[in-house]
């Protein structure tokens, strides 16, 4: 298989990179870099800035508006982004709740939510996990009891991610409890503006409020917001789980990260050597760049033409490889910081001071950051989980 790119490719490439040159507004490309967190507005922005321009949702079928690029084009795009800084796009609709509309929704749902997450209409949350179901997710036990043309909600969702910016959020609750407890599950809209939701902020190791815990108290849900079938929301649910792992890698965010790290390992200077130099560091360096090539590879062999379309349990691999990687390289920002990256300054982070109080301003956010990418072999299904993913479905064991 020729992994190379070919003409096309490298032409496509520098259409993606002068668009990014032209529309990405340098303030959200600063403040990604500097690894500060965005707000609600300035993520609306992007996503707006690249609806205008019909590129938001390219792994979308053109006829609800998608690009209609192939895999490795996508491979390109999203690699291009990362480099440039470029913020993520609002993924629970995009990538999460989209393709489960598309499969499963019936035709005035989809005319009515699928040009609204185009434009960030609406800023959708992802309501699966419960204090007691996590990775045994089919567990769940918010319940929805049917009354009339509504139903009722009663329960708790937690990690609810962003869940503060919300105004909708899909669900799964459960509306049968016969048989196994994968039977019984239903996936439903609900507006986060209904009487009877409470959202409470969970703050996290780097003091960030990224995760929040919903509480759903006699909450009324018209009937017309269940997506599918009642009770057979599990079938949703898990082909929305095989999107959520593709494209958690972030290859192209990691090739950023390396390159940064190098650079700044150079500028560490002990006795005029620079700490990349050093042996043991740059060993460390040395094996996360192999690391990194060798699932670029895999993952271009995945999307490159010719190969199978759809990506299936392979996905599970490529979200372990990918955020062993993103972690590593956190790790070793951290160690090249040394005691710079102690620095935690939340006013920094949150945007609201241009410039750290120590005034080293590339160190203030890398201990934060490392605390944040804990969550990464958490959440998507855990690495443990997508190991064993790995050994029934690839292995055979
Ligand atoms: C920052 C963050 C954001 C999140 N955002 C969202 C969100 O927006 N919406 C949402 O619904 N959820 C979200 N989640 C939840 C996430 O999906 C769950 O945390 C994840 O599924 C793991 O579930 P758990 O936390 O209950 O851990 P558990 O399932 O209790 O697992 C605990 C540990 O046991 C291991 N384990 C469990 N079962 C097995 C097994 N069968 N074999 C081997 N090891 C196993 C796990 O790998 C883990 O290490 C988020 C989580 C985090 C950390």
């Amino acid at each position: 298989m020729d992994l190379t790119y070919k003409q096309e490719d490298l032409a496509f490439r520098d259409q993606v990179r002068t668009f990014l040159k032209e529309n990405l507004p340098d303030e959200l490309r600063r403040k990604v870099l500097a690894r500060k967190r965005l707000t609600k507005d300035e993520s609306i922005r992007w996503h707006r800035i690249l609806n205008k321009q019909g590129w938001v949702a390219p792994g979308w079928p053109v006829e609800y508006g998608g690009t209609g690029w192939s895999g490795l084009q996508r491979h390109i795009w999203s690699e291009e982004c990362a480099l440039a800084g470029a913020p993520p796009v609002l993924g629970f609709g995009v990538n999460l709740l989209a393709p489960v509309l598309m499969g499963f929704a019936s035709e005035e749902q989809k005319r009515y939510y699928l040009p609204r997450i185009l434009n960030a209409d609406d800023w959708w949350c992802q309501g699966y996990s419960e204090p007691g179901a996590g990775s045994d997710l089919a567990s769940l036990k918010t319940r929805a009891v049917r009354q009339g043309d509504h139903y009722i909600v009663n329960g708790q969702k937690t990690w609810t991610t962003l869940g503060q910016h919300a105004n909708m959020i899909f669900c799964l609750v459960r509306t049968g409890t016969e048989g196994p407890k994968q039977v019984g599950i239903s996936f439903l809209l609900i507006d986060m503006n209904t009487p009877g939701i409470t959202v409470r902020p969970i703050i996290t190791l780097d003091e960030a409020h990224e995760v929040n815990e919903v509480f759903f108290d006699d909450v009324k849900v018209p009937v017309e917001n269940l997506v599918g079938e009642e009770n057979k929301g599990w079938t949703y649910a898990k082909f929305l789980l095989g999107h959520e792992r593709t494209g958690i890698a972030a290859i192209g965010y990691s090739k950023r990260e390396l390159k940064r790290l190098k650079q700044y390992a150079m500028r560490q200077q002990t006795n005029g050597v620079s700490l990349l130099a050093d042996p043991a560091f740059s060993r460390k360096v040395a094996q996360v760049e192999i690391e990194l090539m060798a699932l670029e590879m895999t993952a271009l062999s995945l999307v490159a033409d010719g190969a199978s379309k759809k990506i299936g349990p392979e996905s599970s691999l490529l979200k372990v490889k990918g955020t062993e990687i993103s972690q590593a390289i956190s790790e070793l920002f951290v160690e090249a910081a040394g005691p710079a990256a102690l620095a935690f300054d939340k006013a920094y982070l949150d945007g609201d001071s241009e410039h750290s109080v120590t005034g080293d301003d590339e160190s203030a956010a890398l201990a934060a950051h490392y605390f944040n990418l804990r969550k990464i072999t958490i959440f998507g299904g855990s690495n443990e989980i997508q190991k064993n993913v790995i050994s029934k479905m690839i292995l055979g064991l």
